[in-house]
């Protein structure tokens, strides 16, 4: 869970979680949780201990009835609309020492370290599915709508453009596939999965804006599946580490 003022910075959390007497008492507030108006089990990312990614537990906390819980605002987001985004906020929330996720203190880093890989995965695949989407929705519509007397998918430069698009969506596909097959094989590594992340999320942006432009006017109106492909797809480049962040990853393996 992101906190407010913290979101790239992880080993900055602010969220703590205090031992007293046979308890945690966590105290903080989350911004940009999905499904947080929903959610009634939460994975809080809070600091037990010292400064720095040593210092990082995850606990959980079973919100229903939870004294000191309180969901914040469903957040007002330009799309993604079918899930909320919301803020939580945990003033003395008292969990028993069983809620800390593994055995010790202190191994929330490494715990998120460890499934990072899989939650940019699932990212990268999302957007290899949104690709092929938009290509083939954006090639039929070309297909019946007509300028100058032919269909719009004649004119070369729509062509070229899916042609390059459907291109670079098997590409991905290609390059995802094999990243499943490596996370089934308990091998995928944080800097490969990155690489997926950024790339298939950035792809997806420009397919879903070129799709949407061979669309002309009719793309714009909501109506037409290629808008909400075009707004949703914008977080996919912020949100699971923004892709400045993944660079930062990658180019520490250079
Ligand atoms: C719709 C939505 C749903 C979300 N769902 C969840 C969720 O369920 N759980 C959760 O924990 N989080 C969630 N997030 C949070 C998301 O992961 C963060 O927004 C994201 O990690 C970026 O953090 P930030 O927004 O604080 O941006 P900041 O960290 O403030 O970054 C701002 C800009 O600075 C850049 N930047 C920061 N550090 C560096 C650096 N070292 N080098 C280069 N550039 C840098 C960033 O790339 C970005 O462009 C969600 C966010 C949104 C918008």
């Amino acid at each position: 869970m992101v906190s407010s003022g913290t979101g790239s910075d992880l080993q900055a959390i602010k969220t703590t979680a205090k031992k007293q007497g046979n308890s945690y008492v966590i105290n903080g507030q989350k911004t940009f949780i999905t499904n947080g108006q929903a959610a009634d089990l939460v994975i809080v990312v809070a600091r037990t201990g010292a400064p720095g990614a040593k210092g990082i537990s995850l606990i959980v906390v079973e919100t229903a009835g939870a004294e000191g819980y309180r969901r914040g605002r469903n957040l007002d987001k330009i799309g993604l609309h079918a899930s909320d985004t919301s803020e939580l906020f945990f003033d003395n929330v008292t969990v028993p020492p069983e809620n800390l996720l593994g055995n010790e203190e202190g191994s929330g880093f490494v715990q998120l370290m460890q499934q990072l890989p899989q939650e940019r995965l699932s990212l990268a695949i999302g957007a290899v599915a949104s690709m092929e989407r938009a290509v083939k929705i954006t090639a039929d519509y070309t297909k019946q709508r007509t300028a100058f007397g032919k269909p719009l998918i004649e004119f070369q430069n729509t062509a070229f453009t899916l042609a390059e698009r459907k291109t670079e969506a098997m590409i991905a596909r290609v390059f995802v596939d094999w990243c499943v097959e490596r996370l089934v094989a308990g091998d995928l590594d944080t800097v490969t999965a990155s690489m997926a992340k950024w790339w298939c999320s950035q792809k997806q942006v420009e397919t879903a804006d070129e799709c949407l432009q061979l669309h002309g006017g009719y793309g714009y109106m909501q109506e037409y599946p290629i808008s909400r492909m075009f707004i949703d797809s914008r977080i996919q480049k912020i949100y699971g580490g923004t892709n400045e962040i993944m660079k930062v990853l990658i180019a520490r393996s250079l």
